[in-house]
């Protein structure tokens, strides 16, 4: 099925995805999968001073990590590529002089250094420098040079175009909408005249983004909130090639763990949490991603998705799947929404449940099989119980050999800490009795035989069970202790309950 919704994201590769991004290229995927429609990657490169080829590589990966698979993009192409900036230079060289010949956009010839004492000058009368409709008239531009001058000047290749946002007399309100906000007014008056076009040869963002919007047919633009005050420049654009404006949807902040201030990347090392989906390293630092922490990518997605979204019921666990069904635009919220670590880890030990133990056992084979203290029909009973206890699932297979471990140099401190007695003693005796003698009773009537044995002796059955843990396991606590009975093999029980009995008679 093909329809004309088309969503892309859009990121600079000046630096490596943190989760703010991935929220853009979530959003931008569900809402285009949730209207049948395709989902495209656009690298926009043309800052090549701070251009970083790890940082697109970062990018990519760690979108391909999270699935959220693009239809059309940089490395599998499409119908409307080339999908990186740097290669459409030609393309937007000749939408410019289109710009420039119907007046919209203008040559300005101005030194960096020259607008630079401009600037100086205007902070020290306590303004804010702005090339505008006021004064574009003293700076060197195609206003104010001869024909001849501009001429030279353009052969040496020594100009910026910038973009006449408002001419003295005009209508100076314009009224442009977010899918979010509404319409929201503007005054162009309070506008610059944007650079365009740079000395490099290159577009800047807002002219390549327009121009690649309109060609590749996007029909939503969402993106992060920084963008809203170029809205009206992008308007304009749109105006003055005669294209109709996609529809804008700008996403709210998300904020520091405190919920004061916008989210950066250095609050990840400042709360020791992750801001990347997957490692980043730069030349001074490691910066450890949710993927090596240790979180599943459908709990890192599930997590972002709900940080400025919400399905409007009580719902909070969803899949990728479950997610295109649920999202809807309109439910994305306006204000900032905070990054909640504890709310990250709960996420994850949801997903973990559910992943089946049977698949978790495929991962943990190998070293699962050579533990000689489990019965081998129980080592998905014991997964299952160690998925409970964890918040990555990397943890699983040492909390296996914790829930499973007898912590021999325990047992007579944790023994003064419960109601221990000489007939809790005698029953348990009699429990390893009927432990040797019944081979194959399962935990269901162990149980029964072992509370039976209480209730005669007339023992309180808490504190038949501490015991009996302590005398098991050496702990004071822990899983359900007849399943963890079940899982350890008979004859290492029997061994250890023994050698329990001899430590505390000793
Ligand atoms: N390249 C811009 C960014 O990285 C894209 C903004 C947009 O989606 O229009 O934020």
């Amino acid at each position: 099925m093909s329809n004309n919704i088309r969503l892309r994201f859009a990121p600079s590769p000046t630096g490596p995805l943190h989760i703010g991004g991935l929220r853009t290229a979530l959003y931008n995927f569900l809402i285009s999968k949730s209207l049948g429609g395709k989902f495209i990657i656009r690298i926009e490169d043309t800052d090549r001073n701070r251009f970083d080829q790890r940082a697109e590589k970062h990018i990519l990966d760690s979108l391909d990590w999270c699935g959220i698979i693009p239809d059309e993009g940089p490395l599998n192409g499409g119908d409307y590529g080339p999908y990186r900036q740097s290669e459409r230079k030609e393309n937007y060289r000749q939408r410019i002089q289109e710009l420039i010949e119907s007046g919209d956009a203008y040559y300005a010839f101005d030194k960096t250094d020259e607008l630079d004492d401009q600037r100086k000058e205007s902070e020290k009368k306590g303004e804010t420098f702005i090339y505008n409709w006021e004064n574009r008239k003293n700076f060197k531009n195609s206003f104010t040079l001869s024909e001849e001058e501009i001429k030279n000047l353009i052969s040496k290749g020594d100009y910026v175009v910038r973009y006449k946002t408002y001419n003295e007399g005009e209508q100076n309100e314009i009224v442009v909408s977010d899918e979010i906000r509404g319409d929201i007014k503007v005054n162009l008056k309070l506008l610059d005249d944007k650079k365009i076009f740079k000395k490099d040869g290159m577009p800047t963002y807002h002219f390549a983004n327009v121009v690649d919007d309109y060609e590749m047919k996007i029909s939503h633009v969402v993106r992060g909130e920084e963008w809203l005050p170029s809205l009206a420049l992008h308007f304009l654009l749109y105006k003055s090639f005669n294209w109709n404006p996609p529809k804008f949807a700008h996403l709210p902040l998300i904020l520091k763990p405190t919920g004061k201030g916008k989210l950066s990347k250095r609050d990840g090392e400042k709360y020791g949490i992750p801001v990347y989906p997957i490692t980043w390293e730069d030349s001074s630092k490691k910066f450890e991603g949710f993927r090596e922490v240790g979180f599943e990518n459908s709990s890192l997605i599930n997590f972002i998705s709900l940080i400025g979204w919400n399905p409007g019921d009580e719902k909070e666990i969803f899949s990728l799947d479950e997610l295109i069904k649920a999202f809807d635009i309109k439910r994305i919220i306006k204000g900032g929404a905070k990054y909640d670590y504890d709310k990250a880890i709960w996420f994850n030990q949801e997903h973990l449940k559910k992943i089946t133990s049977d698949d978790i056992y495929k991962d943990l084979e190998k070293e699962i099989d050579k533990n000689e203290l489990v019965n081998e029909k129980k080592i998905t009973t014991l997964i299952s119980l160690a998925k409970e206890r964890v918040n990555f699932k990397k943890e699983i297979f040492n909390e296996c050999l914790n829930i499973i471990s007898y912590a021999e140099g325990d047992i007579l401190g944790n023994m003064k800490k419960i109601n221990f007695t000489d007939h809790i003693l005698k029953t348990i005796k009699g429990f390893i009795k009927s432990l040797k003698e019944s081979k194959n009773i399962n935990s269901v009537e162990l149980k029964e035989n072992y509370f039976n044995q209480l209730k005669e002796n007339n023992i309180k059955i808490g504190d038949g069970m501490k015991s009996l843990r302590v005398m098991m396991t050496g702990k004071i606590s822990g899983p359900d202790l007849f399943t963890i009975l079940e899982i350890i093999k008979r004859d290492i029980l029997i061994i250890r309950l023994e050698k329990s009995i001899k430590i505390i008679n000793d």
